[in-house]
């Protein structure tokens, strides 16, 4: 074989294989973003109004009479998913998940 020809096929090889290396990264990336992405904001409307906060050690129960010590999302009636996933989805934001060490004033008493 020529020496130019199997350098050309060499290189065809390697830009075929980074190029497939660069669709696996990007839908990775696609599969991976949802979730990512479906996190609660503190700052979204919904969760100001109900006073979500990612960590209920730093709730003030001065501010926030309804909150007790001890309450979070981790015991909260409202919480779905998985067991041990540290984001859950939660009945009162629906499509966004939520900080298990989080809480709002929707936390609900588990049954
Ligand atoms: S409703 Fe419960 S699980 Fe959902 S954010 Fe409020 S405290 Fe957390």
């Amino acid at each position: 074989m020529n020496p130019s020809c199997s350098r050309r096929v060499l290189l065809k090889g390697l830009v075929a294989a980074a190029g497939a290396g660069a669709v696996a990264g990007t839908v990775r990336a696609v599969v991976a973003a949802p979730e990512a992405a479906a996190r609660l904001d503190p700052r979204d409307p919904a969760a100001v109004a109900l006073g979500y906060v990612t960590d209920a050690a730093s709730v003030d129960p001065k501010k926030e009479p309804s909150y007790l010590a001890g309450h979070s999302c981790a015991n909260c009636m409202q919480l779905q998913g998985t067991a041990g996933e540290p984001y859950r989805p939660c009945g009162a934001f629906a499509g966004k998940l939520v900080d298990v060490k989080g809480w709002c004033r929707a936390w609900t008493p588990e049954m």
